[in-house]
């Protein structure tokens, strides 16, 4: 049965050169990138802060930005995020990588751990010193399309209903919401039960105190622990799409009594939760299926059309370069995504999620949608050239170097380094 919306008429809102739907480390980026680039942006946000699952979503930690040989790959934006996130609150970057690349080779990879409300704090503030328009809880929920041609988005708030025109909307919902609702072909992932939150006791306060280190004072809690590949998903329960209310709902609640089922009869005066994650811990839900999809067969491979050269998190010398084409579709004129929801498949969907690429591929789309609207092309056809070499100036590492493929006398390459947890 459906139901059809009554009329109503919706205020419409100042016009907008650029929207960006969703205030993750994508949107971020993406947001900051088209502010820099001279024009009027306003990012939405449903929730109260801004960072997506890298603050409210608990994931702290920036996996690795060089090859695990000493070489950084990930420039640009991410990496000034990366250095943003620790530079209030506690902060963990190796000894080798805290005054950029190290002279002498490495197997330390570039990280960053980081306090997530923290970094939440910073961004709202660089954003707001950058010129960059925020609304916080509200909920960007319909692109209103005209053919191939998004005219704006629709808002719900507590203002209500609104209407916001626009000259491009970048989606990074992290979900593709938008762009699957105009129409654009997705595909959905498969998501293991994972729900980890922030935890204090007295024994690790005592610790804390000792070592004078306030990270030594906070614990982990767990209801689902399933990892990436999902080791530890409970035998027997389904799997996790994320794209309907239902199964968030689902997935929430079975992780909440789960959490609830471990700690309650633990000793209630020696522990608390600290924090639990605001945003469901998702990895994989919905992205496009873009001009491109980028495969863990490309590995190694140069594309002409590339927007930055990114590592893999977990083994070292594995190097990617992401395509333009898997931001956009073409016949979608002024629709662009970024984020964990950039048309990858497989293995490769794991590797261009994580926070840094999830940053690099927000950049270049603010950059893409600043320059579609300065020459007033669509934005699947900008003048890649132009765009890499604005890329380029934006410290942003287009073509990997040859030099780093390991030949095939390299017996280790491709070996898995530290294991960094969950991501
Ligand atoms: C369990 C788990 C462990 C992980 N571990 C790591 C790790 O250790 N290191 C690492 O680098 N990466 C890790 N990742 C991946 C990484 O955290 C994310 O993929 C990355 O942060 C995604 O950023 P994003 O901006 O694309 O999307 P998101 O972080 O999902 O941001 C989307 C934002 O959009 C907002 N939003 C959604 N819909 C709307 C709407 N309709 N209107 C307005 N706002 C909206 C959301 O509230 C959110 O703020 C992990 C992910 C998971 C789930």
């Amino acid at each position: 049965m459906e139901c059809m919306e009554w009329k109503e008429s919706i205020p419409v809102k100042g016009y907008r050169d650029v929207i960006v739907a969703g205030g993750g480390v994508a949107g971020v980026a993406a947001a900051l990138s088209v502010a820099r680039a001279g024009k009027k942006v306003l990012l939405l946000e449903k929730a109260n802060l801004l960072g997506g699952l890298a603050t409210i979503g608990l994931i702290n930690l920036f996996v690795p930005m060089c090859n695990g040989r000493g070489k950084q790959i990930i420039f640009g934006m991410a990496e000034e995020l990366l250095r943003l996130s620790v530079k209030y609150g506690y902060d963990f970057i190796p000894e080798e990588w805290k005054n950029g690349e190290p002279e002498q080779p490495t197997n330390v990879r570039y990280i960053a751990r980081y306090s997530p409300q923290i970094f939440a704090l910073a961004l709202t503030e660089l954003l707001q010193q950058e010129g960059v328009e925020i609304l916080f809880d509200c909920l960007a929920t319909r692109p209103v399309m005209n053919a191939g041609h998004c005219e704006g988005l629709l808002l719900e708030s507590k203002s209500g209903r609104e209407f916001y025109p626009a000259g491009i909307v970048i989606d990074t919902t992290g979900d593709a919401d938008l762009l699957f609702r105009a129409g654009i072909p997705t595909v959905q992932g498969k998501n293991y039960f994972t729900y980890v939150g922030h935890t204090i006791t007295l024994e690790n306060c005592r610790k804390a105190v000792e070592a004078n280190d306030i990270r030594l004072a906070l614990g982990s809690c767990a209801g689902g622990n399933a990892d990436l590949y999902g080791h530890n998903h409970p035998e027997g329960m389904k799997f996790f799409s994320g794209t309907t209310v239902e199964d968030v709902s689902d997935f929430l609640i079975r992780n909440q009594r789960l959490l609830l089922d471990r700690i309650r009869n633990e000793n209630r005066t020696s522990r608390d939760i600290v924090t639990l994650p605001t945003m469901p811990q998702l990895r994989t839900t919905r992205r496009i299926d873009g001009d491109y999809t980028l495969l863990e067969s490309d590995k190694y491979r140069h594309f002409e059309d590339s927007i930055g050269a990114i590592c893999d998190f977990e083994r070292r010398d594995f190097l990617y370069e992401i395509p333009f084409r898997t931001l956009v579709r073409t016949g979608y004129d002024n629709l662009i995504t970024a984020g964990r929801s950039a048309s990858a498949d497989g293995y490769a969907w794991d590797v261009v999620r994580v926070i840094p690429p999830a940053i690099l591929t927000g950049q270049a789309a603010g950059a893409a949608a600043a320059q579609a609207l300065e020459t007033g092309c669509p934005i699947y056809s900008v003048d890649l050239p132009r765009l890499q070499s604005s890329l380029e100036k934006a410290r942003v590492m287009i073509h990997f170097d040859d030099a780093l493929v390991p030949g095939a006398d390299r017996r280790d390459a491709g070996s898995r380094g530290e294991d960094f947890g969950h991501i």
